[in-house]
């Protein structure tokens, strides 16, 4: 039996849509075997909800005449949503115009199908765990860096997703009560220490990439600021291994894309900083899907958010909540 979902990842700049198809009678492994059918991607435009809203569902009914129907669909926001009533919350990179803006229920009546919110890290994690670069484990922690440290976590096969999508804030774990302040409102979050402007702020360069160059080019203080990086995020990974014992750590995001100047410091650190870890249980991988892994988390959401169930009484057309 297979069946085939939608993803939408809605983006500051593009929204990205997949279509997925998967067998198997239940999510995660090993039952699972989803596979990417058809990705697209539409720009943002103005970011203003309704014009968004217009643009995904018009590049929806192109791809789903060639690749649907669909079961459901999922939707990746950047930020913070309200599951019982679908709608978006604080999304700091669009217009606030989104700010309370009823998303859910708009969105399923013009794609005919249920539609479910997911934060777009939490998908991110998803995917990668289900046909990314940790398939087939059971237990995975994920991480995106970029302007922020997004992350989630999948345990024996199952999203931990918590109220409202916010379980598995990775990049918000303390290192240091003493530490900078971080956009959540708190001090010395991972983020705080670990994202891109932190790094490009110590290296003294406009761009993560510009440091990792200078770093490997030999310039002292872009060196220094890649081992304070790494040293910090090696913290907040290690606590997670130690609490999880995950079989993969995957990191994705512009950061991860420095390769094996990244990954080999990193791997070394975390080892380092959790000795109660077998070493050989665990791996340090860097994403595999690419700028596609939102959307397609977003279309694995919407299938396992219909076989574990909505949190409250669900709608027909309006998607896996109550309709307002
Ligand atoms: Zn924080």
């Amino acid at each position: 039996m297979t069946a085939r979902h939608l993803g939408v990842d809605v983006g500051g700049t593009n929204c990205k849509l997949a279509v997925v198809e998967s067998a198997g009678d239940r999510p995660g492994p090993p039952g699972d075997r989803p596979r990417l059918l058809a990705t697209t991607t539409v720009p943002t435009g103005s970011g203003e909800p309704g014009e968004v809203v217009e643009r995904v569902a018009a590049a929806a009914a192109g791809l789903l005449a060639a690749h649907g129907p669909v079961a459901a669909a999922g939707v990746g926001v950047p930020g913070l949503f309200d599951e019982a009533t679908g709608r978006t919350l604080l999304l700091p990179n669009l217009p606030a115009a989104w700010n309370g803006y009823r998303l859910r229920g708009p969105l399923a009546d013009r794609l005919g199908v249920p539609t479910a919110l997911i934060n777009d890290a939490r998908a991110f994690a998803l995917a990668e765990s289900r046909l990314g670069a940790a398939a087939g484990c059971s237990t995975v922690v994920c991480l995106t860096l970029g302007t922020g440290v997004g992350g989630g976590v999948v345990i024996d096969g199952r999203l931990r997703f918590g109220p409202h999508g916010r379980a598995g804030e990775v990049g918000h774990q303390v290192i240091d009560p003493a530490g900078p302040p971080c956009g959540c409102g708190n001090r010395g979050c991972v983020e705080a220490f670990a994202a891109g402007p932190a790094l490009c702020r110590l290296g003294g360069q406009a761009s993560p990439e510009a440091v990792f160059a200078a770093a490997a080019a030999g310039d002292p203080r872009a060196g220094a600021a890649v081992q304070a990086v790494v040293g910090r995020l090696a913290v907040g990974i290690a606590n997670m291994v130690t609490v999880l014992w995950p079989e993969r750590v995957v990191v994705g995001g512009g950061l991860a894309a420095a390769g094996g100047q990244l990954f080999g410091p990193l791997r070394r650190a975390v080892v380092a900083a959790a000795p109660l870890v077998d070493p050989a249980a665990y791996e340090i991988v860097p994403a595999a899907l690419g700028p596609a892994a939102g959307a397609i988390g977003a279309a694995l959401w919407a299938r396992e958010r219909a076989v574990t169930g909505p949190p409250g009484p669900g709608g027909v057309t309006g998607g896996y909540g109550p309709r307002r």
